[in-house]
């Protein structure tokens, strides 16, 4: 079963540029893969039509059941409770505390106070900021605060987590580290797809990696040979 589902997927910007070409894959329910490929390859444009910041022009993008391209209005904030998203810049509130933006989601749902924070101190301690939780982000290394993103993107327990460069500011050494919590953090059956130019890094993670090329995907590597 998939949890994602690209069918010839293409996407022209109204500036004419062909971001993606025809792009066809599947994800399976619990798995985590990567997208990589050169800058402007169309790994960014690729994650924002799940998340539905952008649009597909053709072809048919569904998760789960649900075709995107029906998914409009009100129905679009319910669809991206299914989606955590990991940006490079974290995107964090800097005048809130490490517990406010992590719980933030939760707020938005209307979810009770003392249950949001039960929620947040449980995934604080899971991505190792359960000292941190009252610290502004600013006082945080580049590092914790990329933890602080990723606990925000799961303590909605979301179907799919999807990252965009999430190591691009991060040393090697923590680059390792971070995808390592991608790796061991999600619920079972959450899937993951991060989006990294950094092929050693990919080398090591030993998942499956689909490759970008110009908007077309021209590869689909298992982790098998990935090992070769
Ligand atoms: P990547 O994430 O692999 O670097 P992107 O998806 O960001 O690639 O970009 C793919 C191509 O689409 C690039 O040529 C980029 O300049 C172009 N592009 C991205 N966003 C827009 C946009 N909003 N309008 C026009 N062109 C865009
Ligand atoms: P991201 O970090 O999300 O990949 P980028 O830094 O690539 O975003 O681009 C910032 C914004 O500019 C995005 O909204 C993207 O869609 C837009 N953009 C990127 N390339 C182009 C382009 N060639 N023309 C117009 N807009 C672009």
């Amino acid at each position: 079963m998939a949890v994602l589902r690209f069918d010839n997927v293409s996407k022209r910007y109204d500036s004419g540029h062909h971001a993606l070409t025809d792009v066809s894959f599947e994800v399976a329910i619990g798995e985590m893969l990567f997208i990589t490929g050169h800058s402007g390859a169309g790994k960014s444009t690729l994650l924002k039509l799940i998340h539905l910041s952008e649009r597909a022009s053709r072809g048919a993008v569904l998760f789960g059941e649900r075709n995107l391209a029906k998914v409009r209005g009100g129905r679009i904030a319910l669809h991206r409770r299914d989606v955590g998203v990991v940006y490079q810049d974290h995107r964090l509130l800097t005048d809130r505390s490490v517990a406010d933006n992590v719980g933030l989601p939760l707020v938005l749902r209307g979810m009770r106070r003392g249950d949001i924070a039960k929620r947040v101190r449980s995934v604080l301690e899971k991505v190792g900021l359960g000292a941190r939780a009252n610290a502004l982000p600013g006082q945080l290394s580049a590092g914790e605060q990329q933890r602080v993103g990723i606990a925000r993107a799961i303590i909605g327990e979301p179907k799919l987590l999807v990252a965009d460069e999430p190591t691009g500011n991060l040393d090697p050494t923590l680059s390792a580290e971070i995808l390592d919590l991608f790796a061991s953090l999600p619920e079972r059956g959450t899937s993951v797809l991060i989006a990294s130019h950094d092929l050693n890094l990919l080398k090591r993670m030993k998942k499956r990696v689909l490759v970008l090329n110009q908007g077309r995907l021209v590869d689909d590597i298992s982790p098998q040979d990935l090992a070769e």
